[in-house]
């Protein structure tokens, strides 16, 4: 993506700034540029770089099996407005390709939590009668059931619960179409920019950059790993979680895999890229070097490629040919923060932990109608900033 040199040198005061060049922030950009808006957008290093382009391309429309046997029936209650949130954001996915003429890649045949165990199975059997309470489609599928849907996962696993609204899309892809449709409305983007302070000036807010000072009056933080530092600007404390994880990718094989396969007994996502390469991760963490910088791990890579075997037995032979660090960012709740910043006005955070690329496009919209000071579809309160301090 190129540095607007010659618009950073003509033009630095705008209505609205968007932080950070993901996933979340250049839907933000396209949302608000096609609805009339000025806006610009401040990438640190080049856009799509960090969690949007290193994750694994799951679009997620349940609740995590690793979390609900954690954190149990309670919290799996306070999630559901998260969950319904992604849910929503799937279907703005089924349509995206066509709104931001790319192929996005996004295939939604569906998402399989397979189960090994009667106990897993009864879990499982909670889960989705809770997600059933939303009014979303998920449903519990028995060995012969699953077996049907998906012949390729082993024979040892009793059943499944099955999401049909889950599938996959190409994360290298998605945040660079919302650019490039943000800029033909009209949006600036500003890639190597870094922002260092925030101050509010009267009815501004001014920037200090890598890049000299930057105006508007309204700012929009999807800054992810940085919100915690920025957000110390509005003296916010954000409890903000970095956690380093691998995805591996395989050679290309036949089609095999036609859905988002996980397993309910350890950590696995496995899905089958358009390409053919199979898409391996699940949140197996990377280890740390003596410099505290996140480098791959041989033993996690043994790991997940065991669990991932031991769910589909015929991939064994085929051979892993990269795999890559990313890191995810957490809430306490795996909640989302999204809203004004209280006691800050025309400031705004948006940021949707753990699966935010399957969030990604509802969360750019739901920003531009804050920014617009439209109704918002749905109640933001459980993702309120204030919870946090
Ligand atoms: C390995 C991995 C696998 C994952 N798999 C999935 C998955 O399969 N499905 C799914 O839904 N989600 C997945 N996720 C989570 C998902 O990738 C993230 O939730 C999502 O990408 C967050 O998007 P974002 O735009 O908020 O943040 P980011 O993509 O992190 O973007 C934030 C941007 O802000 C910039 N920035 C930060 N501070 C500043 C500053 N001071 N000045 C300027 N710029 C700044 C950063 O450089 C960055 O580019 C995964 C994450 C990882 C790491």
């Amino acid at each position: 993506m190129l540095l607007e040199k010659s618009a950073i040198k003509t033009k630095r005061d705008f209505e609205n700034i968007i932080v950070g060049g993901g996933i979340a922030g250049t839907a933000a950009a396209y949302f608000l540029a096609k609805s009339g808006c000025e806006i610009a957008l401040c990438e640190q290093f080049d856009l799509n770089t960090q969690a949007s382009g290193r994750n694994a391309g799951s679009l997620h429309g349940q609740i995590q099996f690793e979390a609900f046997h954690q954190m149990g029936m309670e919290w799996a209650k306070s999630f559901l407005p998260a969950l319904k949130f992604m849910a929503d954001s799937l279907d703005i996915w089924g349509s995206l390709s066509a709104e931001l003429e790319t192929d996005l890649e996004v295939f939604r045949n569906g998402g399989l939590m397979v189960a090994e165990t009667k106990q897993e199975m009864d879990l499982l059997a909670e889960k989705v009668r809770l997600e059933q309470t939303l009014g979303i489609a998920a449903e519990l599928l028995d060995g012969n059931q699953l077996r049907e849907k998906a012949p390729y996962i082993s024979e040892k696993m009793l059943g499944a619960a099955f999401s049909p609204i889950e599938g996959k899309a190409n994360p290298l892809l998605a945040a660079p179409a919302f650019a490039a449709a943000a800029k033909k409305h009209g949006a600036k983007i500003f890639t190597g920019v870094t922002v260092h302070s925030i101050v509010k000036d009267g009815d501004i807010y001014r920037l200090t950059t890598s890049d000299g000072e930057f105006t508007c009056k309204k700012i929009i933080l999807t800054s992810n790993a940085g919100l915690a530092t920025l957000g110390k600007n509005f003296g916010l404390t954000l409890p903000i979680t970095d956690e380093p994880v691998q995805v591996s990718v395989s050679e290309i094989i036949e089609p095999l895999v036609k859905h988002l396969v996980y397993f309910s007994g350890e950590k696995l996502t496995f899905k089958q890229a358009k390409s053919g390469s199979l898409l391996i991760g699940g949140g197996w963490p990377a280890r740390f070097n003596s410099e505290g910088i996140p480098v791959f791990n041989p033993d996690s890579l043994r790991s997940n490629m065991r669990v991932a075997v031991k769910v589909v037995p015929s991939i064994a032979p085929v051979r892993i040919i990269r795999t890559w660090i990313g890191v995810g960012n957490g809430t306490p709740d795996q909640r989302p923060i999204i809203g004004e910043v209280p006691g800050y006005k025309g400031a705004y955070i948006g940021m949707f932990p753990y699966m935010g690329l399957s969030a990604g496009p509802l969360l750019g919209k739901v920003l531009a109608a804050l920014v617009n000071g439209e109704q918002v579809d749905r109640d933001l309160q459980p993702f309120d900033i204030s919870r946090f301090n």
